[in-house]
C-alpha cells in the first residue's frame, strides 16, 4: 500500500516536473513577450588573464548578441517590439558536474538531471526572472587551446558555454553563445556529426546560390562557413551568420 503510494507521488512529481517544462518552453517561444535570458559568467581556471576578462564583463558585453538575435526575428516576421533581452547576472564560483565523455544515454540523462539540480541551486536572483540561463565558463585559452563541448539544453531551457577568456574572441564567444542558446529554444545542429561539416540545404546560409561556394554567411545551428564541399570554416562573428528557415521553424519563429 505504501510502496504504491510512494510510487504514484513520485510519479506525480516527475510528470509535474515535465509538464512544467514543456510549458515553460511553449510560454518562450511562443514570442508573445520579451525572452528573459539570464547569463552567468564562471572562471574555468584561476589565471590573471580569466580574472581580467570576467572583470570587464558588462551589461552591454551581450548586447550584441540580443541585438543580432532580435533582428534575425524580425527577418522571419516575429512581430514583438524586442523578443530577446540578455541579462548578466552574477559570477558563480562553482563548477557544473562536467558533461560524460563518450557515456551512454543513460549517462546523458542523468547528467542532464544533475545538472538541472545544479541550476537550480546556482541561480542567483536576477530581475526579471530568467526563462534561459546560459553559465559561461572562460577558459584562459594559453592553459586551455581547445575547450569542452558546449551544451544547450531544451529540457530546463539551460545551457553550459564554454568559451575564451581574451578580447580577440570576444566575437567568436558571441557566435557559440547564441548557437547554444537556440538550442534551449528547440533548435537542432544542422552539421554532420561525423565530419563537423555543415548539411546542405538546412545547414546552408544561401543553400542554393550558383556557384554553391563559397558561402559568404554560416548558418548559426550548423556553426560553420561552407568553403567547398567539404572545407568549412568556424565564422569570425555573428556578422557572418544568419538563422536559417528551418532553425527559425523549430524556435517558433515561423509557423
Ligand atoms: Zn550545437
Amino acid at each position: 500500500m505504501w510502496r504504491r503510494l510512494r510510487i504514484a507521488v513520485l510519479l506525480l512529481v516527475l510528470a509535474s516536473v515535465a509538464f512544467s517544462a514543456w510549458h515553460a518552453k511553449a510560454n518562450a517561444t511562443a514570442w508573445k513577450g520579451t525572452l528573459r535570458v539570464a547569463v552567468y559568467p564562471l572562471a574555468a581556471d584561476d589565471s590573471a588573464a580569466t580574472r581580467r576578462y570576467l572583470q570587464r564583463l558588462g551589461e552591454d558585453s551581450f548586447q550584441p548578441i540580443s541585438d543580432y538575435l532580435n533582428s534575425e526575428a524580425a527577418r522571419h516576421g516575429v512581430t514583438t517590439q524586442r523578443p530577446v533581452d540578455i541579462t548578466l547576472g552574477g559570477e558563480i564560483r562553482q563548477l557544473p558536474p562536467p558533461r560524460p565523455q563518450g557515456g551512454s544515454v543513460l549517462d546523458s540523462i542523468l547528467w542532464s538531471l544533475q545538472l538541472r539540480y545544479w541550476a537550480w541551486q546556482h541561480s542567483p536572483p536576477t530581475s526579471p526572472k530568467p526563462q534561459v540561463r546560459l553559465y559561461l565558463i572562460y577558459h584562459d585559452p594559453a592553459l586551455t587551446p581547445r575547450v569542452p563541448h558546449s551544451s544547450g539544453l531544451e529540457k530546463g531551457m539551460l545551457g553550459v558555454v564554454h568559451l575564451f577568456a581574451d578580447p580577440r574572441q570576444t566575437a567568436q564567444n558571441h557566435v557559440v553563445a547564441a548557437h547554444e542558446l537556440l538550442h534551449t529554444l528547440g533548435a537542432s545542429d544542422k552539421y554532420d556529426m561525423a565530419t563537423g561539416l555543415p548539411l546542405h540545404p538546412d545547414g546552408y546560409a544561401a543553400p542554393f546560390q550558383e556557384p554553391r561556394y563559397p558561402q559568404s554567411e554560416a548558418e548559426l545551428m550548423a556553426g560553420r562557413l561552407p568553403l567547398g564541399p567539404d572545407r568549412a570554416r568556424i565564422p569570425d562573428s555573428l556578422d557572418e551568420t544568419l538563422v536559417g528557415p528551418a532553425s527559425a521553424r523549430e524556435i517558433g519563429w515561423r509557423r
